[in-house]
């Protein structure tokens, strides 16, 4: 089985401490308890407990440290980060909140060339602190060129750090919070380091109404030495930038640990609940339901394994991963979205129950989405490899599942952010040929019929800069990227080959959704409207295949999970 069970941890890992690390987190929640989870998210608790467990066993340090600055299990080791991502997730997002800005906080340390800061930042992780990252502010949210957070040089070679940081994570408690800037004379960008307990970090409050502290801080001539600059110029604007493509990835962790945790209480609560003399499970509508929603969770789960393999084996020859992260980062999150919505569509009055894990789940993966660059500022950047992705692609070797315990040293050196147009991808064709299933050659029909559209009816330049009809149109490329690399991963995993058909039935749906709705806008050309209307189909009707993935797959989760009272 493809999704967690933290009562049957059966993850492969090919070092005991990984392992170690995950059964242990399990139990720190089981131990904890659903009750106490629940009335600690109601009534706001910071989660001292939770950081305490970090830092007695040395988890964020194992976890964050690069293997040149930590002990022996010190790694920064995308597989099994994705599986610590997924268990904050399914118990909580204020617990993967806090490691996860972390992650970004650390992400302009492990970039920088500052040895004593890395060093410091070790130091830190060992004794079990937390980090944060001070990139936005109140007034110009993803307009980072706006920044306005500035250091002005003093006579003595040290600087005046003056601004205010808004919907900064951890910024309470953070020794490091990395924060970006510019110079006051040059106007060159800089990250720096600020420590949250010095008297001119000024802590405004907490902005959001949680258990996780998002901080609205204000730098009041803070002084900062020349030794505790991270980077400047173009430097500190690709590290912005490439920590927030090593962060972004995690948020589709976050939504498939929601969900699938979520996923174990809706099917509980309906498979054990009678009406009218019957299962609620026997339902038409409600099997329908589950069966999306365990085939739209499975293919989440696919996507965002696949990209871990491109993350760690990306190179400068090799950026295809900047594709894949911006897809996780945007269809998983908002694939998330679809699946509380069908579940709570079917366990109804039980999802608003002060007791589930689900109504903090409803609440919480509202929050994926928009959080490290919205939907939108992903679709904009994605649409970017459109053409190179389907015009012109490039022979790669083939890549394994890696599942490796080494340390994935090029996240820390990414390199320049320009040239996204240049990124070539290797043939989606091949995997797409690779089974021969009635939904997957539906929806080959309508990748046929996008490339016709994009060569036949080409988007006019105001189309191409109208981000309202780009976002429609790179839904539907979004959906090709998701298809091929889910594929990828089913052949991995030698999912059942059912399964992959049952997946390409809601990708037929979809695609056909999206068409419409870019078929509806307003500068749509009758010879665009020809080709849209064409990509309307409907997915290969089998009761039969239903029937198996709804008792086998489906039903077969009743009570095999439930967490501890
Ligand atoms: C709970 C929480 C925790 C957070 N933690 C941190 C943190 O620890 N550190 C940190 O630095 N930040 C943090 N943030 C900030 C977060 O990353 C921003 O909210 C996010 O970048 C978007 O900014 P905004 O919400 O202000 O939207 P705005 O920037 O105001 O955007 C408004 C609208 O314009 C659209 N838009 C903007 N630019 C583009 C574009 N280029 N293309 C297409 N559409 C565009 C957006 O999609 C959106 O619909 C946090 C936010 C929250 C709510």
């Amino acid at each position: 089985m493809i999704l967690l069970n933290p009562k049957k941890h059966n993850r492969p890992y090919r070092e005991e401490r990984s392992r170690e690390i995950m059964l242990k987190t399990i139990d720190f929640f089981e131990n904890k308890g659903k009750q106490k989870l629940k009335e600690d998210d109601r009534n706001r608790v910071w989660y001292e407990d939770f950081l305490d467990f970090i830092k007695e066993n040395e988890l964020f340090y194992n976890l964050l440290t690069p293997e040149n600055y930590g002990d022996a299990d010190c790694r920064w080791d995308t597989w099994r980060n994705c599986e610590f991502n997924e268990i904050l997730g399914f118990y909580g997002l204020h617990y993967w909140y806090t490691w996860q800005v972390s992650i970004l906080g650390l992400g302009p340390i492990w970039m920088s060339h500052n040895e004593e800061q890395k060093k410091r930042a070790a130091r830190l992780l060992k004794e079990g602190h937390v980090f944060a990252f001070g990139l936005s502010e109140r007034e110009h949210g993803a307009d980072v060129y706006s920044t306005e957070m500035n250091l002005t040089p003093q006579p003595d070679g040290s600087y005046r750090a003056n601004g205010e940081k808004y919907y900064i994570g951890n910024g309470n408690i953070a020794e490091m919070v990395s924060t970006f800037g510019k110079m006051a004379d040059s106007g060159d960008y800089v990250f720096f380091v600020a420590n949250y307990s010095h008297k001119n970090y000024e802590l405004v409050k907490n902005v959001v109404n949680s258990q996780s502290y998002v901080a609205d801080f204000i730098l009041h001539d803070y002084p900062v030495s020349e030794a505790e600059i991270l980077s400047r110029g173009q430097e500190a604007w690709d590290s912005a930038l490439n920590t927030v493509n090593v962060g972004k990835y995690n948020l589709g962790w976050a939504s498939i640990g929601i969900c699938t945790h979520a996923f174990y209480e809706a099917l509980n609560h309906a498979a054990n609940r009678t009406l009218y003399a019957m299962k609620v499970t026997d339902f038409p509508h409600a099997k329908q339901m589950f069966v999306d929603a365990y085939a739209r969770l499975t293919a989440m789960k696919l996507f965002a394994l696949r990209t871990s393999d491109y993350m760690r084996a990306a190179s400068p020859d090799d950026r295809r991963y900047l594709l894949y992260n911006p897809t996780v980062k945007m269809k998983v999150t908002t694939q998330g979205e679809e699946v509380i919505n069908l579940l709570w569509d079917v366990i109804a009055a039980k999802g608003f129950e002060r007791d589930t894990y689900f109504e903090m789940a409803a609440r919480d993966i509202r929050a994926l989405p928009k959080l490290e660059g919205t939907v939108h500022v992903n679709i904009a950047l994605i649409v970017k490899f459109m053409a190179n992705y389907f015009f012109n692609p490039q022979e790669y070797p083939h890549l394994e599942k890696q599942d490796q315990p080494r340390h994935d040293d090029f996240l820390f050196n990414q390199g320049p952010t320009r040239g996204l147009g240049n990124i070539r991808f290797h043939d989606y064709k091949e995997v797409y040929d690779f089974y021969n299933l009635p939904n997957l050659a539906v929806f080959k029909e309508q990748i046929a019929l996008l490339k016709e559209f994009l060569a036949g009816a080409t988007p006019d330049a105001d189309q191409q800069k109208d981000t309202d009809f780009l976002l429609s149109l790179g839904e539907m490329f979004t959906l090709v990227v998701y298809g091929q690399l889910i594929l990828e991963n089913a052949k991995i995993y030698e999912l059942d080959e059912p399964l992959v058909d049952q997946i390409f039935d809601f990708m037929v749906r979809d695609f056909a959704k999206f068409a419409l709705t870019l078929y509806s806008k307003p500068s749509t050309t009758e010879a665009q409207m020809g080709y849209l209307q064409k990509m309307i189909k409907k997915p290969a009707a089998d009761a039969g295949r239903f029937a198996k993935i709804w008792k086998e797959h489906v039903l077969a989760l009743k009570d095999i999970y439930e967490m501890s009272p």
